[in-house]
């Protein structure tokens, strides 16, 4: 189990003045859906050129006041990370692989011209916020407490150059099952158009990636999908990955393929995990390349048995229909595969504190 060491700054604290009441907390934590709800706090640590990182505060969550010149507004100077707090078995929290995503969070905001914050300082507000709002865990069934990290430029400044003030703020959200349809499989939409091409941004995790991706995706749901998938902006041949989550392909032969990390797709934490876990089977992971084509071929042949997706917020999810303008195939039966739902398993109950966490990925905080 990893340790925490001690963060340079202290938190001041303001608690929230009308706190949620209890039978409305309780509410949201019996049926918490994905990212709609919000606990009674957040963490704010501004940045500036000639103060570093400082005020590092716990708030009550609400709106903040941005000047409308601030430079996020106009040029999108802003990057986010996403992870889960765990209620383990004994009572205790856990948070897992927070350095990991302290570590992206630095890659992201080295891509965007941002200041880097101390990876403890990152880790020590996320726990600061968990903390606060231990009372936010869902009741429900495979519920956790979704945290979400940011920061944004927030010089008033009209000029293209990188900003000089900064904002980091996480807030937390009780967080039950991505997918609401609660469907075995997700259907997913081959788009035509491009997430992130060589020399762009699609391996840092920032919200215009995001906006960029939000027609496709609004097109993929038009369709009856659940999902869009990107391919590579060159040859638009090779499988890139989901909008929000990283992709594997399990064949008959038991080995996997993840596409390689060649700067176009997000680096998922929960892909580093999976190919972990699965060479630990036994099983071959290789991490290169996979054509739209021979997928659809190996699909029919059998010579593919499942395709998974994974990240933070869904976990691990079968893939079970793939469509685009010349028809559609099924994976396998069409539901989740044999391995897809190991693997799931394994992770869930690493996390959970149900299954001994061998890699020291599981960071308790209380
Ligand atoms: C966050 C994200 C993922 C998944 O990363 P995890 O660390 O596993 O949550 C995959 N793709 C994109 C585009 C993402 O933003």
């Amino acid at each position: 189990m990893a340790t925490l060491a001690d963060a340079s700054l202290s938190f001041t604290r303001v608690p929230h003045p009308a706190p949620a009441s209890a039978e409305v907390r309780a509410q949201v934590l019996a049926n918490p859906g994905f990212g709609t709800k919000f606990s009674d706090h957040m963490v704010s640590i501004e940045w500036s050129e000639d103060k570093g990182w400082h005020k590092a505060e716990i708030l009550p969550y609400g709106p903040i006041a941005l000047d409308p010149a601030a430079s996020v507004l106009h040029y999108a100077q802003e990057i986010f990370e996403g992870l889960k707090a765990y209620r383990l078995a004994d009572g205790g929290i856990a948070l897992f692989r927070p350095h990991a995503n302290a570590a992206r969070f630095n890659a992201s905001a080295r891509r965007l011209a941002m200041p880097e914050i101390p990876e403890e300082l990152f880790v020590e507000a996320v726990r600061q916020l968990v903390l606060t709002d231990n009372e936010w865990f869902p009741t429900v069934e495979g519920g956790s407490l979704y945290l979400r990290p940011f920061m944004f430029a927030t010089e008033a400044f009209l000029g293209v150059r990188p900003a000089k003030s900064y904002r980091f703020l996480v807030i937390a959200s009780p967080a039950g099952n991505y997918f609401k349809s609660g469907s075995p499989a997700v259907s997913i939409w081959v788009s035509d158009y491009t997430r992130a091409a060589p020399g762009g941004t699609g391996a840092a995790k920032c919200g215009g990636n995001y906006a960029a991706s939000l027609v496709p995706t609004a097109e993929a749901f038009a369709r009856g999908h659940d999902q869009v998938l990107f391919l590579d902006a060159a040859q638009h041949m090779w499988v890139e990955e989901l909008g929000g989550m990283n992709l594997f392909f399990v064949h008959a032969d038991g080995s996997l393929i993840t596409p390689a990390l060649t700067g176009t797709i997000l680096p998922g934490i929960t892909r580093e995990s999976l190919i972990m876990l699965a060479r630990e089977e036994g099983l071959t992971v290789k991490e290169g390349r996979y054509s739209l084509d021979q997928w659809r071929e190996d699909a029919a042949s059998g010579q593919l048995l499942e395709t998974f997706a994974c990240g933070t917020a869904a976990v691990v999810t079968p893939v079970g229909k793939v469509a685009d303008h010349n028809g559609e195939f099924v994976i396998g039966t069409g539901g989740p595969g044999q391995l897809t739902q190991k693997l799931r398993q394994r992770l869930v109950a690493i996390q959970r504190g149900d299954e001994a966490d061998t890699h020291g990925w599981v960071t308790r905080i209380a």
